[in-house]
C-alpha cells in the first residue's frame, strides 16, 4: 500500500471541511452525486462510438446502519490509479484554488458557510459528514476486475493507495461517518436531499429499502429517488426557484447557483432545438481564469449528454451566461471538430444571442434596478460586443452604461438617457476615458463641458477605450473623446486664440523649448476655465491610460508625447509670461514649466516621472511665495 501526502492546499480545504460549522451538511450528497452523474455523462459519451461501453446507467445511494456507512456508486467512467491521485490527492480543476485564494484575502472577515455556499468543494465535503472516505474505482473499458485501486483517507495530511478488485467498472464511494451525521442513514432524509437538489440528474439514482412485510418476513426494494426528467424539457412554471438554483451549480461546478434570470427557449422549424439559459448573479470568479473556465453551454443531442463544454453556441462575450442546448437536428456521434463548422450550431447560435439581447433588454425596460445590477457585474465583458459582433452593435449600444458627469457617483446612464438630456446647442456625445471616476470629475479637460452645462460620459473600465474605436455614432450622433484633439471654438474664440498666439510668441517658443523632450506642442486654449494647462493627446493618439495599460501587458507602444494646452487668462500663466529670467530666485523658467506640466499630469491622474524632482521644484516655488 502506498502513503501519500495531500498537497497543501488540499489539505487545507480538508480542514476546512472537517472543522466547518456550516450547517448545510447536506450538500455532500448533491456533490457526489453530481461527480457521479458527470462520470456517467464522460462514459456515455465514448460509449457513442464504443458500444462495449454500454451500461444500464445508474447512480446508487446505499445506506448500512449495522457498519454505520453510506455509499453512493456509479457505473461510469471511473479512474485509474493516476487518475486517482491526479483527481482526488490534488487540488481539482475546480474553484478551490480561487476558494483559499479568497479566503485568506478576506482573513478574518471570510464567512465559511457563505463561501462553501458561494464555491462549492466537491468530493472534499464528504469529509464533513465522514471520518473516513473510501473510494473503489475501475475505470470503464478495462477487462480485469483486479485492475481495480482503492482509496481512502481519514482528512488527515496523507490518503492511502493500494491495488483492488472490484467487480463492475465505475466508482464506488463509502463514507464511514461521523457521530452527529447519522442522520444520512435514514432513507426518508436521502430521499428529501435527492428530491431537492438532484431531481433533474438525467440518471436514476437509486436506493434499496427494506420492508418489514405483515408476515414479519423482510423483502428489499429498489426505489428510484428523482424524476430524472430534464429541467429544460419541463413545463417552465412548474421549475422552482430551487431547482434551478440546483441545476445552475451543477452545471458551472459552482457554489450556490444564484442566478438574475432563467431563459427557456423553445425553437421549431429549420433548426429544432430546447434551451435553458441562465444570467448568473456574480462574475464566477474563473471567468477571468480562463484555465479555470468552464467553457460554453452544455451540448445535447436528443436528451444525450455530448459536451459541457460547447464554445461555439455563444460569442465570447456572452461567456457569463450559463445553459444547456438540446438539439434535435445534430447528429449523435457529432465530434468536437464537427461542431466548428456545423451549420445548425451557427443558427442555435444566432437565435440564442438574438434571445438573450432581447431579454436584456426587456430587463432593462422593466426592471432597471435588476438591470443595473447586472450591468454592474457583467458590462465589462458584454462591451466587448460592441467591438466583436458588428451585426448586433446597435442593440448592443442600447445596452450599454456608464457614469456621467452631471449624474451622481454609482449612477449608471445609457447612451439613450444621456442624448434625451443633451442641450440643443450640444451636437456631439462627449466622453473621457481613464481609471477612476472621481479623478475624471475634476480633471480639466471637462472643464469648459461642466460651465456649459453639457453631460460627459466617464468610462473607466479597462475594454472603453479599445471599444470606443468602433463606437462612432449612436442617435446620429458622433462620440468625441474630450482629452483628444481640437477643442470646438466658435469664430470669435479662435480670434482671441490667435491674438494671444501672434503677441506671445516668443513665450510660446520659451516654453516648448523647455519642453521638448515632453511634449509636441504648446498652445492656448479656451478649454479651461479654472485650471492652468492641461495635456490632451492627438485626435487619433492613443491616450496616456491604454498606452499604461498595454505596458502592464508588456506590449511595446511607444510613448506618445502630447499636446500642453495653456489657459491665457490664468493668473499663473500670465506671472510665467512676464518672469525675469535674470534674476535668480532659486527656480528657472525651465523648473516653472516642467512644474505645470507635472501638475497637468496629476490632474489627468497619472503618475509624474521624476517625483523628486517635482517636490524639489515645488518646494523652491513654495518658499519663493512665503518670502514675499
Ligand atoms: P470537480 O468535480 O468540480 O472537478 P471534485 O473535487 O468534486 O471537483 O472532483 C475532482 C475530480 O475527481 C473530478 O473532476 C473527477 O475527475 C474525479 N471524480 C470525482 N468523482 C468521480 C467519480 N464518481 N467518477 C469518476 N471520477 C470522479
Amino acid at each position: 500500500m502506498a502513503v501519500r501526502k495531500f498537497k497543501a492546499e488540499t489539505k487545507q480545504i480538508l480542514d476546512l471541511m472537517i472543522h466547518s460549522l456550516y450547517s448545510n451538511k447536506d450538500i455532500f450528497l448533491r456533490e457526489l452525486i453530481a461527480n457521479a452523474a458527470d462520470a456517467i455523462d464522460k462514459c456515455r459519451f465514448e460509449s457513442l462510438t464504443d458500444a462495449k461501453l454500454v451500461q444500464d446507467w445508474k447512480i446508487r445511494v446505499e445506506p448500512d446502519k449495522n457498519r454505520n456507512v453510506l455509499v453512493v456508486s456509479d457505473n461510469g467512467i471511473g479512474m485509474t490509479e493516476a487518475e486517482a491521485v491526479e483527481n482526488l490527492g490534488s487540488i481539482g480543476k475546480s474553484g478551490t484554488r480561487a476558494f483559499l485564494k479568497e479566503l485568506e484575502e478576506k482573513g478574518e472577515k471570510a464567512s465559511l458557510p457563505e463561501l462553501i455556499g458561494q464555491f462549492g468543494v466537491g468530493f472534499y465535503s464528504a469529509f464533513m459528514v465522514a471520518d473516513k472516505v473510501e473510494v473503489l474505482t475501475r475505470k470503464a473499458g478495462s477487462e480485469d476486475p483486479k485492475s481495480a485501486v482503492l482509496w481512502s483517507s481519514d482528512g488527515g495530511g496523507e490518503y492511502h493507495l493500494s491495488p483492488a478488485e472490484k467487480e463492475t467498472t465505475g466508482t464506488e464511494i463509502t463514507l464511514h461517518l461521523r457521530e452527529d451525521a447519522k442522520i444520512y442513514l435514514e432513507s426518508w432524509k436521502i430521499s428529501e436531499i435527492v428530491n431537492r437538489y438532484s431531481d433533474f440528474i438525467a440518471y436514476p439514482i437509486a436506493t434499496t429499502s427494506v420492508k418489514v412485510n405483515e408476515d414479519k418476513t423482510e423483502t428489499v426494494e429498489e426505489k428510484i429517488l428523482n424524476s430524472q426528467k430534464a429541467i429544460w424539457l419541463r413545463k417552465p412554471s412548474e421549475v422552482t426557484e430551487e431547482e434551478h438554483k440546483s441545476f445552475l451549480a451543477h452545471l458551472s461546478h459552482w457554489g450556490g447557483g444564484e442566478y438574475t434570470k432563467s431563459i427557456f427557449m423553445s425553437a421549431e422549424g429549420t433548426s429544432e432545438f430546447k434551451a435553458l439559459l441562465y444570467l448568473p448573479k456574480n462574475v464566477q470568479y474563473n471567468i477571468f481564469m480562463p484555465e479555470l473556465q468552464k467553457k460554453g453551454l452544455q451540448l445535447y443531442v436528443k436528451r444525450v449528454f455530448i459536451t459541457d463544454e460547447c464554445k461555439e453556441l455563444l460569442p465570447d462575450y456572452l461567456r457569463f451566461v450559463k445553459g444547456v442546448v438540446d438539439s434535435s437536428d445534430l447528429p449523435l456521434n457529432v465530434s468536437r471538430e464537427i461542431l466548428q463548422e456545423n451549420s445548425h450550431i451557427r443558427k442555435i447560435e444566432k437565435a440564442l444571442v438574438s434571445r438573450i439581447l432581447s431579454e436584456l433588454k426587456k430587463m432593462r425596460d422593466d426592471e432597471p434596478e435588476v438591470y443595473t445590477g447586472f450591468f454592474r457585474e457583467f458590462g465589462k465583458i458584454l462591451k466587448e460586443g460592441l467591438h466583436t459582433d458588428y451585426a448586433n452593435a446597435e442593440k448592443l449600444k442600447d445596452l450599454v452604461m456608464y457614469e456621467t458627469l452631471n449624474h451622481e457617483p454609482g449612477k449608471l446612464v445609457s447612451l439613450a438617457e444621456y442624448v434625451r438630456e443633451m442641450p440643443e446647442s450640444q451636437k456631439e456625445i462627449y466622453y473621457i476615458t481613464g481609471e477612476k471616476g472621481d479623478v475624471l470629475r475634476t480633471s480639466p479637460a471637462v472643464e469648459a463641458y461642466k460651465k456649459q452645462h453639457y453631460d460627459v460620459l466617464l468610462m473607466t473600465d479597462p475594454i472603453d477605450e479599445w471599444v470606443m474605436q468602433s463606437l462612432i455614432q449612436y442617435a446620429k450622433k458622433t462620440f468625441k473623446c474630450v482629452n483628444k484633439g481640437d477643442f470646438e471654438t466658435d469664430d470669435e474664440a479662435k480670434k482671441s486664440l490667435d491674438e494671444l498666439k501672434t503677441k506671445h510668441e516668443d513665450f510660446l517658443k520659451k516654453l516648448q523649448e523647455a519642453l521638448k523632450d515632453k511634449v509636441s506642442e504648446v498652445r492656448f486654449t479656451v478649454r479651461l476655465s479654472d485650471s492652468p494647462c492641461c495635456l490632451v493627446s492627438a485626435e487619433n493618439a492613443m491616450s496616456p491610460h491604454l498606452e499604461r495599460l498595454f505596458k502592464a501587458l508588456n506590449q511595446q507602444v511607444p510613448t506618445q508625447k502630447r499636446i500642453l494646452e495653456i489657459n491665457g487668462d490664468h493668473q499663473l500663466i500670465k506671472a510665467l509670461m512676464t518672469l525675469d529670467d535674470k534674476s535668480d530666485n532659486g527656480i528657472s523658467f525651465n523648473d516653472y514649466a516642467e512644474l505645470l506640466y507635472d501638475q497637468s499630469l496629476l490632474a489627468e491622474g497619472s503618475p509624474i516621472a521624476d517625483a523628486a524632482k517635482f517636490n524639489r521644484n515645488l518646494t523652491a516655488a513654495l518658499l519663493l511665495g512665503l518670502k514675499k
